[in-house]
């Protein structure tokens, strides 16, 4: 499995799938809420969206939208 596949949001922290979001430092979860890009439609299973990867994590900031 080659890293470049997965990234780290800048905003959340969590890992996400590069190939699923629309920017490359942003999971979709994120770039969703600050940027107003296509969600990923997240299906949960033990704790992170199976498509994307998010793992549910929130910064403050998105929180508060
Ligand atoms: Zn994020
Ligand atoms: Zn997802």
């Amino acid at each position: 499995m080659s890293d470049d596949k997965i990234g780290t949001c800048v905003e959340c922290g969590s890992e996400f799938l590069r190939s699923k979001s629309k920017m490359k430092e942003l999971c979709p979860e994120c770039a969703h809420r600050l940027y107003g890009y296509e969600n990923c439609k997240h299906i949960f299973k033990n704790g992170k969206c199976v498509i994307c990867l998010w793992n549910g994590n929130q910064s403050d900031y998105t929180k508060n939208l």
